[in-house]
């Protein structure tokens, strides 16, 4: 059995060589640790060895977590950040805000409008806000009625975001479609994210790649990596 701070070593050596065989520098990849079903003395102890980024998918249990450690006074608030990766019902988004630094799963229209709402609001009520930073999640099935915003309607979609001066946009987000075709899908996010660049220079980054395929994400230009069960272990 390896320990948590040798599969969180193991995982950044690899980053850095898929880094290196890509030509990229480890320091434009964020490596976000997935905590979802794991309790907040994990994050505490991953907070031990270094790690800054943490990654949750359930409010009610983002939330509690949050504020666990905000409370215990372990660390800075400003020393980590909260990534909301699952997919946000839209009566969640203030209780999500009230600690998510990003969310990388905006994936419709219904939800970017609730997060333009409560983000205004935010705006005008609350003296040291800072804008949220929104990663557009992409839909790479044929199949529309799965979330996501599907590629060919990135611009427009980017556009609405764009608009609200209360959010942040930084980039796409995608989950590869199906079991090794991590390849082709991770290229289409490529692709996508050039065109979104074109409309917003700086909305660089690309949210792919999780404990099976980070190494593939990185060669297609991912930016940010969550991965779970490769440093977690499985629960
Ligand atoms: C759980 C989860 C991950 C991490 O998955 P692993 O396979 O455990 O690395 C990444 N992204 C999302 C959206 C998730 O829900």
């Amino acid at each position: 059995m390896s320990s948590l701070a040798e599969r969180f070593l193991q995982v950044n050596q690899k980053i850095e060589q898929a880094c290196t065989e890509a030509s990229r520098s480890a320091d434009d990849v964020t490596l976000i640790v997935v905590t979802k079903n794991h309790p907040v003395q994990l994050v505490e102890d991953l907070l031990q060895i270094g790690a800054r980024d943490f990654g949750e998918n359930r409010d009610q249990e983002a939330r509690p977590k949050a504020e666990h450690l905000l409370a215990s006074g372990i660390t800075a608030r400003s020393d980590y950040r909260w990534h909301f990766v699952g997919q946000l019902q839209s009566n969640k988004v203030k209780s999500v805000l009230t600690y998510a630094d990003y969310i990388h799963s905006l994936d419709r229209d219904s939800l970017l409008h609730e997060l333009i709402k409560v983000t205004t609001r935010m705006q005008a009520e609350v003296p040291d806000f800072s804008a949220p930073g929104v990663f557009i999640q992409l839909n790479l099935t044929d199949d529309p009625g799965r979330g996501g915003i599907q590629p060919e309607n990135i611009e427009p979609f980017a556009d609405a975001v764009l608009a609200a001066g209360s959010l942040k946009l930084c980039g796409v987000m995608a989950v590869a479609s199906l079991e090794g075709n991590s390849e082709s899908d991770f290229e289409r996010v490529y692709q996508v994210s050039q065109k979104l660049q074109r409309l917003a220079p700086h909305a660089k980054s690309i949210s792919a790649g999780m404990s099976n395929d980070f190494e593939i994400a990185i060669r297609h230009g991912a930016t940010h990596l969550r991965i779970g069960t490769a440093i977690t272990g499985n629960r």
